[in-house]
């Protein structure tokens, strides 16, 4: 069983992640809890290129590239085998991620870095899509110190980014579960817990 747990920067979702992965272990299962980008031996380089502050520059096709060859390395070495053989696989960041950030926050056509992610992932799409959904202006509030993203950038493209996690969760409401992230962190663990309890095979 695949999730994946989306948002922008601040929205909690690590802390959601190991809260979750604690649950899940706890009723018998294996879990997996892995991130992105940065999994792998490989995606950690990627990882200190695309967060390097001198890759400010980059072009946007080349930061989508290197996000997507992040995530076709961490599918095929770390989540398809880890789904082979039963475990539950959390991931703090997927797909929605790129189409949210490299398309919908940058000038690159959503559509088209869903495709590449397709290609990259060769097709695997998460059971459950958690989307965390916060302000970012309340995500800022939560740091004395704003993660990279949320300074570097400016709020125009955190909205941006926001709209584009909004609008993916409505093109597929099966699939996803949208949650209010502005509540405390326990009362957002509960809503998530609620719609595991009722898809995840126990
Ligand atoms: O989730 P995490 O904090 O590890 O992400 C690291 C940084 O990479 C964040 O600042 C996030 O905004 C950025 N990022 C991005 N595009 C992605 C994934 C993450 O710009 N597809």
């Amino acid at each position: 069983f695949f999730i994946a747990l989306e948002g922008g920067d601040g929205a909690g979702k690590s802390t959601q992640a190991e809260a979750l992965a604690e649950w899940i272990r706890a009723k018998g299962h294996e879990v997996v809890l892995t991130r992105e980008p940065g999994a792998t031996p490989v995606g950690k380089r990627l990882r200190s290129i695309l967060l390097d502050v001198s890759s400010a520059g980059l072009s946007h096709r080349a930061e989508a590239l290197l996000y997507a060859a992040d995530r076709a390395e961490h599918v095929d070495t770390v989540v398809r085998p880890a789904l082979e053989r039963g475990a539950v696989v959390i991931s703090d960041r997927y797909i929605d991620s790129s189409v949210a950030y490299q398309g919908a926050g940058r000038d690159l056509s959503p559509t088209e870095i869903a495709r590449i992610n397709r290609w990259a992932t060769n097709g695997l799409v998460p059971h459950l899509t958690v989307l965390l959904d916060v302000a970012p202006e309340t995500a800022r509030e939560r740091f004395i110190e704003a993660p990279d993203r949320l300074e570097s950038e400016p709020a125009e493209f955190h909205a941006r980014v926001r709209a584009g996690f909004l609008t993916l969760a409505a093109a597929d409401a099966g699939r996803y579960l949208v949650v209010d992230a502005g509540q405390e962190p326990e009362a957002v663990t509960t809503v998530i817990r609620h719609r595991l309890d009722q898809v995840l095979p126990l």
